[in-house]
């Protein structure tokens, strides 16, 4: 039986990837440059709804609060993470 999840555009080694980019990137936000540990979220450069892909060079670690104001500059019809 196929159980396809809600998010299963992300793929298996999701938590994986998002960790080894985090470390790639010495927890820092891309964005304002903090030390962000505990408070990354990963961010689709392009996004996947306009053909982005999950790929590490399309993913930039971002604090919550850079993420934020990041997706309400570039306000789009869908909500892309
Ligand atoms: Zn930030
Ligand atoms: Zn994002």
């Amino acid at each position: 039986m196929t159980y396809k999840r809600p998010d299963s555009r992300y793929p298996e080694n999701w938590n994986k990837l998002r960790w080894a980019i985090f470390k790639e990137y010495d927890f820092i936000c891309q964005k304002c440059g903090r030390y962000k540990k505990g408070d990354l979220h990963l961010h689709h450069k392009t996004p996947l709804g306009l053909g982005g892909t999950n790929h590490k060079d399309n993913l930039i670690p971002l604090c919550s609060k850079c993420h934020m104001k990041e997706h309400k500059l570039n306000k789009r019809k869908r909500y892309v993470r």
